[in-house]
């Protein structure tokens, strides 16, 4: 309960203010910050807007950015942030029970990869480590600061946090979400907007079918 009191005190960076609820712990949290810039429920992506979507990638370290210089490469960029997040958003279903991924699917992962440059350092401390590392964002390439999105899914496949990261059960939703519960078998984002809300329209299609 300490721990959990601890998180929800925490102040969230401003690149994931838009989470707002059932955080995943750093540096998961900038994955699912970064599916969560399309918000399906309301209807909102922070990527619609090309200067948001800098600005956001900028402030995650995911892509440096200077904002008084014109960047004409960032149309490209911006095309493949929004096909990884569909990408990743589908990685994090498995977690959820969805079908495995397609080529499609994994298509713009692998475009990922063949851009981003990794690199192997080893530190004075003696570690061998797999870069860009994320606590050395900023990435100058998109390329890199998704490849170090992919390293931190990695990681936390290794540590077991990887599955408490969930997508919403309501499909119109599919928000991802951090399962703290003892059970770890929470299904939504948030059960006052989307479990009630799917509830009751089951409820309906079943009394539709009983009519
Ligand atoms: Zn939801």
């Amino acid at each position: 309960m300490i721990i959990t009191a601890t998180l929800n005190g925490m102040t969230p960076p401003s690149w994931a203010s838009h989470v707002e609820d059932k955080l995943a712990p750093m540096p998961l949290l900038l994955v699912q910050a970064f599916v969560d810039t399309l918000d399906r429920d309301l209807g909102t992506d922070i990527f619609a807007h090309p200067d948001e979507a800098r600005a956001w990638l900028a402030d995650a370290g995911l892509r440096a950015a200077d904002p008084s210089r014109p960047d004409p490469g960032f149309a490209v960029d911006l095309r493949l942030a929004r096909e990884a997040r569909d990408s990743i958003r589908a990685l994090i279903g498995r977690n959820t029970g969805h079908e495995p991924l397609t080529a499609g699917d994994l298509a713009p992962l692998e475009e990922v990869l063949a851009q981003a440059q990794p690199r192997l350092e080893v530190a004075a401390d003696g570690r061998v480590q797999l870069g860009p590392d994320p606590a050395t964002l900023p990435a100058r390439a998109l390329a890199d600061g998704l490849l170090g999105l992919l390293l931190i899914i990695r990681d936390a496949q290794a540590d077991g946090d990887w599955e408490k990261l969930k997508l919403c059960g309501n499909p119109d939703c599919r928000w991802a979400f951090y399962d703290r519960s003892h059970s770890r078998r929470g299904t939504w984002c948030d059960m006052a907007s989307c479990g009630n809300r799917i509830k009751n329209r089951n409820l309906r299609t079943r009394r539709a079918q009983v009519s």
